[in-house]
């Protein structure tokens, strides 16, 4: 047996929280944005990274 970490009323306390599910604007792939300014995942955020220079 081992510890293992079950979902409990903590993921809907959290979702009640900050987080929010958006849609990635470039690959409008549903992501977990973890504040409000945040509109693309950090996928892209990585590969688009180059861009902002
Ligand atoms: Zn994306």
């Amino acid at each position: 047996m081992s510890d293992i970490a079950l979902p409990s009323k903590d993921e809907e306390f959290r979702e009640h929280h900050t987080q929010k599910t958006r849609k990635c604007l470039l690959c409008t792939t549903n992501f977990e944005s973890e504040w409000a300014g945040e509109r693309v995942c950090k996928k892209c955020k990585a590969t688009a990274a180059w861009r902002q220079g």
